[in-house]
């Protein structure tokens, strides 16, 4: 458990409503909205946004100039990149056919789950009603329109499957059949794909 407050930067505007855990950081201009709850030991870099009940796990890092919209929930140990976007309409429209102004009761939130351990490289778009599986990775730049697998390591517009990556980060190769890579880790020597944890499947 950590046990140090959090600390908020004084240019953050950070909602009366909002729940921060201990030891969480919230730097220059950020901006946290109502009912968004963040875990503890968390970094939300200058001017990241983080929307109305939002939720974040723990020791999440959430580089510089990060959106993170109403409908996007992010479990533990997640890394998002700085100008990551999240987005949550599929069909955006500022207007009605008849010209009139849309309201938040006209349009439906896809949700968006980012799992455990996961990596969103810098400047990568999430489209909406999508699941990051557990500690996969998001090439830069990158453009994800359909789920992403656990371990999986996506790069692209619109982002593919071009291999897997280890929880240590280390980027493994499909093999000659195009099979995600099954063995030990070069890298931290660990088997690979791990077992699952008790308690997830
Ligand atoms: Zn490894």
């Amino acid at each position: 458990m950590n046990d140090r407050p959090a600390r908020i930067h004084p240019t953050a505007d950070v909602s009366p409503e909002a729940i921060i855990g201990p030891g969480t950081s919230i730097w220059n201009q950020a901006q946290v909205r109502e009912r968004a709850r963040i875990g503890e030991g968390c970094v939300i870099g200058k001017n990241a946004y983080i929307d109305t009940d939002v939720r974040i796990g723990d020791r999440v890092k959430i580089q510089n100039n990060v959106s993170v919209y109403h409908g996007v929930t992010i479990e533990d140990g997640v890394f998002i990149g700085p100008h990551v976007c999240f987005t949550n309409d599929k069909v955006p429209r500022a207007v009605n056919p008849d010209g009139s102004a849309k309201s938040d009761l006209d349009w439906d939130v896809s949700p968006t789950l980012v799992r455990v351990g996961a990596a969103l490289g810098a400047n990568s778009t999430i489209l909406p009603g999508i699941t990051i599986g557990r500690w996969a990775m998001i090439g830069s730049g990158s453009v994800v329109t359909r789920d992403v697998e656990d371990y999986a390591l996506a790069v692209g517009n619109p982002a593919r499957r071009i291999g897997s990556a280890c929880p240590c980060g280390q980027p493994l190769r499909n093999d000659a059949d195009g099979r995600p890579f099954a063995g030990a880790c070069p890298r931290c020597g660990d088997a690979f794909p791990p077992l699952p944890a008790a308690g997830q499947e």
